[in-house]
């Protein structure tokens, strides 16, 4: 089956069709590195991970690169501010970065290319507009001039009877509701410090939408599959960007146009500017788990918008682990080889568990294909749970497929399901009686009294407690 994306150019679903059979180009607008990503950010970088692994799970071969804008107005503030030279602290949050993206278990891209180290490409791309009139200096830097762009708008559906001649604006963020030149390159001034590349322009700093033309054509092509950023980028990031790219090159820049809604809290966008935000690090040190916040991020459609609330992620993290449950008492369904796990008890095989499973993998496909629908992916998973559960306990050969089946599924959403029932404790960590227990059940070990030791096994198994012993001792997982 063919996936079908929503584009905000044509604002329509689209059958995808790639450039190049089987592969998939994507540029994904990245992080500015200036402080900890939010996890209204994260919910864009989930997104974007999502869309790679569907394109994996489906087959596609996919180029992700994803930018770090380790150079723009707010960087150059904040460590003016902070006394400290740009790199410095663009090398630290991109650090930060990165282990966050790890903890939410989101695949490296293929590439993340650093705006400082594409500035011979951004050049001329500007030089190219220069030349085909598209550019023009102001007094302090240098402008793209949006009126002789036919399409400008064509994204966003800004229209230009609004533009005041002359209207221009220097900084990377301006009002979004009106449309005006932009810069391109910025002369350098006292407030830039030493942020600054001496180069054929003249001395200055490049404009931030044209970092994404130069860093994603270098990459993908000056035409490439898929475009995406939340929504707030549509104007007028993306808009510049089309603008910049397709006059320097006379061609398409992106055949679809991605974009994610919002993370909201108490209705409004949550944004650093707002102060209504919360960093990944911060919710891991209330507690929560970043499994539960990937799949609150996935729990909504990309394109619905997401209220954030505290019992939101209570929620999620309760639905997380039902899962993982169900996961455990498959395994244990479907028994272990390893010294401590539980035999699998000889049950017949169902058939109908066999026809679960293919329906539950049918409609996890065609929710993803359309429009990546999440909801009725996660749904169809759901089902397929409580349909084997009204038939559990289950034979050995049942709870492998139906654990291939969740496993397989969990390609795509990424919560390390098939971690599960790797999760052990050392007996410190069990309540006193537990504890107690395991200890004993040790000590009769090394006295070879086997026969008690595994009496006291089959009375923990009874309270959902395995045992296993290892060369560092004994460890306990819950069922
Ligand atoms: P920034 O670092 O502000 O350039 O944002 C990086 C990415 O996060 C962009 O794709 C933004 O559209 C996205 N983003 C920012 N705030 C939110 C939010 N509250 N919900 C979803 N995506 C967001
Ligand atoms: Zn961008």
């Amino acid at each position: 089956m063919p996936i079908k994306f929503y584009s905000t150019m044509t604002r329509k679903k689209e059958v995808f069709r790639p450039i190049k059979e089987g592969q998939v180009g994507m540029y994904n607008c990245g992080p500015t590195v200036y402080d900890y990503a939010h996890i209204g950010n994260f919910r864009s970088y989930v997104f974007a991970d999502l869309l790679r692994r569907y394109f994996e799970w489906k087959g596609f071969k996919v180029k992700q690169v994803m930018n770090l804008t380790d150079v723009d107005d707010k960087i150059i503030k904040k460590s003016a501010k902070e006394g400290i030279p740009s790199s410095k602290l663009t090398e630290r949050y991109e650090k930060a970065f990165f282990e966050d993206i790890k903890s939410l278990n989101i695949t490296p891209a293929t590439l993340y290319p650093r705006a400082t180290e594409h500035i011979k490409e951004m050049v001329s791309i500007v030089q190219a507009l220069e030349r085909k009139g598209y550019a023009y200096k102001g007094e302090d830097g240098i402008y793209y001039k949006i009126s002789k762009f036919k399409g400008y708008g064509k994204l966003s559906g800004t229209d230009l009877k609004g533009l005041k001649a002359g209207a221009r604006v220097r900084q990377d963020e301006y009002d979004k509701t009106a449309a005006s030149d932009f810069a391109l390159w910025k002369f350098w001034n006292r407030e830039d410090g030493n942020v600054f590349w001496e180069t054929e322009l003249g001395k200055g700093r490049p404009g931030w939408h044209i970092e994404c033309s130069a860093m994603s054509m270098k990459y993908l092509g000056e035409t490439f599959d898929i475009h995406t950023g939340g929504v707030d980028l549509i104007f007028p990031h993306h808009e510049n960007e089309i603008a910049q790219s397709e006059a320097a090159t006379g061609k398409r820049f992106v055949r679809y146009w991605i974009h994610n809604e919002h993370l909201l809290v108490d209705g409004q966008k949550m944004a650093k500017s707002a102060g209504n935000f919360f960093t990944l690090r911060d919710l891991l040190k209330k507690g929560y788990s970043p499994k539960a916040i990937r799949f609150l991020l996935l729990s909504a459609h990309y394109r619905t918008k997401l209220n954030f609330t505290m019992d939101a992620i209570k929620s999620a993290e309760a639905t997380v682990k039902g899962v993982e449950n169900f996961v455990a008492e498959m395994q244990a369904d479907k028994g272990g080889t390893a010294e401590g796990q539980p035999k699998a008890v000889k049950r017949e095989s169902n058939p109908q568990i066999q026809k679960v499973i293919e329906k539950a993998r049918r409609d996890f496909e065609k929710a993803l294909d359309d429009d990546l629908n999440t909801p009725l992916a996660l749904k169809a998973i759901f089902d397929m749970m409580k349909e084997v559960n009204r038939m559990a306990p289950v034979s050995e050969k049942d709870a492998k497929l139906v654990l291939d089946a969740v496993f397989d599924a969990d390609k795509v959403l990424a919560l390390e399901l098939s971690e599960t029932g790797k999760v052990w404790h050392s007996p410190e960590e069990a309540e006193k009686e537990v504890r107690e227990l395991i200890l004993k059940r040790d000590s009769l070990r090394s006295e070879k009294k086997w026969k008690e030791a595994d009496s006291i096994r089959e009375s923990l198994k009874k309270k959902g407690i395995i045992v296993e012993d290892t060369a560092q001792g004994p460890r306990w997982k819950r069922l």
